[in-house]
């Protein structure tokens, strides 16, 4: 094997460097545990921005994927195969019984979701779209447009025409946002890179309750919350309402690219054929990883686990917050936990990493947890030890 320097040369060489990427070579994930080239173990409690939902390397979603590796690993979509299916028919189950469309990433699935928002109110002469600030939605010119975060503009003038920009948590700048031509409103149900924030019950119901009274699509980008993050499947069942169509990607393949939206029945037939495509979405390969996502997390009792485990999290970081005059607020719902600080949060991220706990800072000053659903008091214990080791010496 090459050494960790000749790795890093291939990449200063060969690839495109618009990563910042610490000197790190990951070699192998087992569960919570990473082991780097040079043998050293990393507690992983961030689970690469909550893709390894299910640890790393899940037996059952391993041997999915070996198994389907093994008899068929692309069909086009002009067949059908039975892993799409199936997990089509888990999506639906798990959240609002609507239909599914497959991509292979976030950013994808938001477009897909903005495209089919559009086709819709074609008719209707609707086409605006209204997002939040601090959003991120992906990085396609659409997606980046609709995620509210100017820092992502920079540089990629003109954007899509259509998009508006609200606070995050604020119904009424929304509702002053509304017009004749508003076709959508998307909004992370909990916004993840924009430091962790969980918006109020008023909000998503008034949310809902203001596309039903203005014909308006709401859209909610579940990328980062669903999947189980938040204690439910999808974070929206926390608020007692339905949206009309959520994006997925990130923990839905088990580490494996996909991306997904689901839609009501109504709203998702207008995404006739010819109208949205990919040559890889649904592909059977991904797709058997999906199912075993879904069918490890109900088997395995992993929403049960996150909410007690988020919990069992919440408590250890308040005495924290209680010790530590740096910290400001602490956000969480289920394993998706924000600690925020009252300084940038990069330098102690760092030297947690050193110390052999990966975490991740995000929005400046916000540390992001988020724990495999399967993460087991120990691993809580031997995280919160080492950040407030860390937190000591700062
Ligand atoms: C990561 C993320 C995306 C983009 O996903 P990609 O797979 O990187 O395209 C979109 N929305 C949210 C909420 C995300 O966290």
């Amino acid at each position: 094997m090459a050494t960790t320097e000749e790795i890093i040369k291939l990449y200063d060489q060969y690839v495109i460097p618009n990563y910042i990427r610490f000197p790190i070579v990951q070699v192998k994930g087992e569960g919570v545990e990473i082991w780097d080239s040079n043998g050293k173990r990393y507690l992983d409690l961030f689970s690469g921005w909550a893709v390894s939902n299910l640890g790393h390397c899940h037996p059952k979603v391993a041997a999915a994927i070996q198994k389907q590796a093994g008899l068929l690993q692309h069909a086009p979509n002009i067949y059908y195969t039975e892993p799409q299916g199936q997990l089509a028919k888990r999506i639906s189950e798990n959240s609002f019984g609507g239909q599914c469309f497959f991509c292979n990433s976030g950013a994808e699935a938001n477009e897909a979701a903005i495209k089919l928002a559009r086709i819709h109110n074609e008719a209707k002469g609707k086409f605006k779209i209204i997002t939040m600030n601090d959003s991120f939605h992906g990085r396609t010119m659409a997606t980046l447009t609709a995620t509210g975060q100017p820092k992502y503009h920079k540089g990629f003038a003109p954007l899509v025409s259509g998009f508006e920009y609200a606070p995050f948590n604020d119904l009424e700048k929304v509702e002053s946002l509304v017009d004749d031509q508003t076709c959508a409103i998307l909004t992370e149900t909990v916004q993840g890179e924009g430091g962790i924030n969980i918006p109020d019950k008023s909000y998503i119901k008034g949310l809902r309750d203001l596309c039903d009274r203005k014909d308006i699509l709401l859209i909610l980008d579940e990328v980062q919350c669903g999947m189980g993050r938040t204690g439910k499947f999808f974070a929206y069942q926390h608020y007692d309402i339905e949206p009309d169509i959520m994006t997925m990607a990130k923990a839905l393949g088990g580490a494996i690219a996909i991306g997904a939206i689901t839609a009501k029945k109504e709203i998702a037939k207008s995404l006739v054929p010819g109208t949205h495509a990919s040559t890889f979405g649904g592909n059977p390969l991904a797709c058997a990883a999906g199912v075993a996502v879904f069918d490890a997390t109900i088997e395995e009792k992993l929403l049960e686990n996150t909410n007690e485990m988020g919990l069992y999290f919440r408590q250890e970081l308040d005495k924290l917050a209680a010790e530590f005059d740096v910290i400001k607020e602490i956000r969480t719902l289920g394993l998706m936990i924000g600690v925020e600080l009252k300084k940038p949060a990069a330098d102690i991220v760092k030297k947690c990493m050193d110390a052999g706990l990966l975490i991740n800072c995000t929005h400046d000053t916000v540390i992001r947890i988020m724990p495999q659903l399967n993460v087991k008091k120990e691993n809580i214990d031997e995280g919160v030890s080492i950040l407030k080791k860390i937190l000591q010496s700062d």
